[in-house]
């Protein structure tokens, strides 16, 4: 099956990870950063950049 390259939204920006639209993932509403679970667990749900609590897309 053809998969368009707008499913990927962009990387987690802390491990590199692919992040597709349909994908469980996190996100910085003040730099815009975006995390995968894995990175969500590790950074204790913070943006390591900014502090700032992430939200679930
Ligand atoms: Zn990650
Ligand atoms: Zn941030």
């Amino acid at each position: 099956m053809y998969v368009p390259k707008t499913l990927m939204i962009g990387r987690c920006w802390r491990c590199g990870k692919r992040i597709y639209r349909f994908d469980e993932y996190y996100r910085c509403p003040k730099c815009g950063a975006l995390y995968c679970p894995t990175c969500y667990r590790k950074t204790f749900g913070k943006c390591p950049a900014d502090q700032t609590p992430l939200e679930m897309r």
